[in-house]
């Protein structure tokens, strides 16, 4: 996975984690260094007391021991300071991790397709706008399962969301590590190719496409066929009409027989002729 994947997903796909562990870090850290600091203080008091203690006569320097009296107490009073509140911060320190995973486990569901556990709509059109902001290299995949409504009036409803959940785990399997599957709605996915071109995020979208048409038929849930669109994002190029390029492509790819990966045209959606959209895209 290449150094921009990873810094990404770490800091900016959830920044309202991201900002939750800082918080308890941030606690920990001042809780350990606070008692820490106090208990060396005193020790080193003791140490000091017992090494001049040696040399001098400390009876005859009152100011020498005073300032050793000081320093003892004021190593003693952050550290018990420190013990006394500790059972407090604990607590709150728990607070604050149950805070984080309940913000993580928010995070993910806001991100999240309830039936495929790959990442929905909401989670693309954010992602997708952060990769522009960036100037990342990337491509996009649109998926639309080929026939899907006979699937359905077949082998039933249940049959189909079976078929949708092994369909997605099979994207999610062969993409490489950081690379982003969504599901769109229905029976429509995309998946954001991390520094690919067209030519090489048609390469992995035929991939994809062989998986699916090889998966034999497994509970109950048919085996079926994808046909896939590809479009590499031009810079500057509107995220609407960016994925209506990819969109266009798997018209061609449906209208050419089903099955089967195209690759969109160079030129933004703006520009080229109106042409018949398949899905409706993400609303971009
Ligand atoms: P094409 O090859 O042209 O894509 O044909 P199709 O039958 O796949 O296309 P169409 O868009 O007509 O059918 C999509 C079907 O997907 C219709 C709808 O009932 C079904 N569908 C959408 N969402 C779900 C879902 O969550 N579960 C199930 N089981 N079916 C769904
Ligand atoms: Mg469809
Ligand atoms: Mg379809």
């Amino acid at each position: 996975m290449s150094e921009a994947k990873t810094q990404f997903q770490e800091s900016a796909a959830r920044p309202a984690i991201d900002e939750s562990r800082a918080l308890v870090e941030r606690l920990h850290t001042g809780l350990t260094q606070h008692a820490l600091y106090g208990i060396a203080t005193r020790n080193a008091s003791t140490t000091l007391r017992e090494e001049l203690g040696q040399i001098f006569d400390l009876s005859a320097h009152p100011r020498i021991g005073d300032l050793l009296d000081k320093l003892h107490e004021l190593g003693e009073g952050q550290a018990r300071h420190s013990l006394l509140t500790r059972s407090e911060a604990q607590s709150v320190e728990k607070d604050l991790y149950n805070l984080h995973s309940h913000v993580e486990q928010l995070t993910h569901d806001i991100y999240t397709d309830v039936l495929t556990g790959v990442y929905n709509r909401r989670y693309y059109q954010q992602t997708i706008e952060q990769l522009i902001d960036r100037g990342e290299k990337f491509s996009l995949l649109a998926f639309d399962i080929d026939h899907f409504k006979n699937v359905n009036d077949k082998y039933g409803h249940t049959a189909g969301d079976r078929v949708l959940q092994i369909f997605a785990k099979d994207l999610e399997t062969n993409v490489a590590q950081g690379d982003i599957v969504v599901r769109i709605g229905g029976e429509e996915f995309c998946a954001i190719i991390f520094d690919a071109d067209a030519k090489q995020a048609a390469h992995v979208a035929e991939r994809l496409r062989e998986t699916v048409e090889a998966r034999p038929a497994r509970e109950g849930a048919p085996n079926i066929t994808v046909s896939i669109g590809v479009a590499q994002y031009i810079p500057g190029e509107d995220p609407k009409a960016f994925y209506e390029r990819a969109d266009t492509a798997l018209y061609a790819a449906k209208a050419e027989g089903r099955n089967r990966v195209k690759i969109a045209a160079d030129i933004p959606m703006a520009q080229a002729a109106a042409k018949p959209v398949v899905n409706k895209g993400p609303g971009l």
